[in-house]
């Protein structure tokens, strides 16, 4: 029989599993979105219960040798929240904010994220607690290495499928990808294919470094016009100005918008007639941040998130838009370029201030799809040119952007619940024919 809201009150799985009444926790968080759009779509309880569970949490502690000879200890996860769609899929980060609810909520977004853009993986994601910039470049090979090592036995190449995230890049997926390789039971060459977003020329797909933020560029170019808002001259502000948004910034910017204020972990700027992402992508090589670029003016906290813009783009970590924030926003469309980048009282302030807001499991979709054609064209040993990968990623991009307006005139909520709606009706779907063993 399936299940109706009626049938189930709010909050009864989070009940009937035992979760700590606490709404302000980020997996509580993460898992009341998919149930209210269980709700809307009336998908089937047990659906609901297994999605509320990553199946398998892995936690790994392993020794690293320090450069100066002495021995320190890690702590390790690897959380591998579903593969009824497909192996596993997910990154890993290296930060000293990793723990275990986050990076559960994490595994869940990705389940999620790959089913909206619909390709055949599940969710997975995986972290150190560890400050990188604390390590040498030895101390990090090694620490990569043997992170590896503890959870080889758990991935691999149709298994579980890691991936860069916040603090980690294509260098250490090399590693991470060798390690695998070197050891007696994967001498293959197809082990390659246990992680992605490795160096082009190791494996790696062109394009796969800027893809993300080609994707969040991609998603914006597809539902903007249809908010009204023209991509010429539309202004922009930036958090974060990492991987994601570094790129994000740069492909905007070649697609006519204006970027007018960046902020991140250094400090923040702003210049009304646009900062050039180009010359900050630069400073912020050079100097490790954008803090004491010429070109703009140095401003505060309150004033980078009370500019003015038509869309402003959060791409540094989670939670980050408390609702001291939310009230200081001046923005008309917010598109989630980093994971949950919202609390829930920052959401909840965007809601209530109209805010149109595009989810993360949507508009930052573009990494692990390519990631996906990185492990297309290892499986088949081929290679695509960047175009190739570039008109892919926009199909994707476009189709599940349209899939989620649709979803959103149909159940008539707001689009976080449309994205999340259309990825359970796949999820849904796959476990209607696959029923659930025995
Ligand atoms: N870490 C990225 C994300 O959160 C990419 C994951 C992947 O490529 O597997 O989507």
């Amino acid at each position: 029989m399936t299940a109706t809201a009626t049938e189930l009150p709010r909050g009864s799985v989070t009940q009937e599993l035992g979760f700590p009444d606490d709404p302000d926790n980020l997996y509580t968080q993460t898992v009341n979105t998919m149930l209210n759009a269980a709700d809307l779509i009336n998908l089937k309880h047990r659906t609901r219960i297994i999605l509320a569970q990553p199946k398998n949490e892995i936690m790994v502690h392993f020794p690293v040798k320090m450069d100066d000879g002495h021995h320190k200890l890690f702590k390790g996860y690897r959380i591998q929240h579903n593969n009824a769609c497909g192996p596993y899929k997910g990154g890993f980060r290296f930060h000293p904010d990793v723990h275990l609810d986050d990076v559960k909520s994490l595994a869940f977004l990705m389940t999620m994220k790959c089913a909206v853009v619909r390709i055949p993986f599940g969710g997975g994601k995986g972290g150190v607690k560890v400050d990188t910039r604390e390590l040498s470049d030895g101390e990090l090979q090694r620490l990569s290495r043997r992170y590896c090592s503890a959870i080889m036995d758990q991935i691999g190449p149709d298994v579980d499928i890691p991936a860069p995230d916040v603090g980690t890049n294509a260098q250490i997926m090399a590693w991470f990808a060798d390690t695998y390789m070197m050891s007696s039971a994967h001498q293959h060459h197809d082990a390659l294919r246990c992680v992605t977003g490795k160096p082009v020329e190791f494996g790696g797909s062109e394009g796969r470094e800027k893809a993300t933020g080609q994707g969040v560029a991609d998603t914006l170019a597809e539902m903007l016009p249809g908010i009204g808002i023209p991509l010429q001259g539309m202004k922009v502000s930036l958090l974060g100005f990492g991987n994601v948004n570094g790129w994000g910034g740069q492909i905007l910017q070649d697609m006519g918008a204006t970027i007018v204020a960046v902020a991140d972990h250094t400090g923040f700027i702003r210049n009304d007639n646009g900062i050039d992402c180009k010359a900050l992508y630069q400073h912020n090589m050079q100097t490790g941040g954008i803090a004491g670029y010429a070109e703009a003016d140095a401003i505060n906290e309150e004033d980078f998130y009370r500019t003015q813009v038509d869309v402003f783009i959060p791409g540094a970590l989670e939670q980050m838009i408390k609702e001291k924030q939310a009230d200081w926003l001046d923005c008309k469309v917010m598109a989630e370029a980093a994971n949950a980048p919202c609390d829930p009282s920052g959401d909840r302030r965007c809601q209530e201030k109209g805010i149109e807001v595009i989810p993360a499991i949507l508009a930052n979709a573009g990494g692990v799809t390519v990631s996906y054609f990185e492990w297309v064209q290892n499986k088949n040993a081929v290679t695509w040119s960047a175009e190739q990968v570039d008109r892919e990623l926009n199909r994707h991009m476009v189709v599940a952007a349209q899939r989620t307006l649709a979803r959103r005139n149909e159940l008539k909520c707001p689009l976080r619940e449309a994205a999340f709606a259309s990825a359970l009706d796949h999820i849904g779907d796959v476990y209607k024919v696959r029923g659930i063993f025995p």
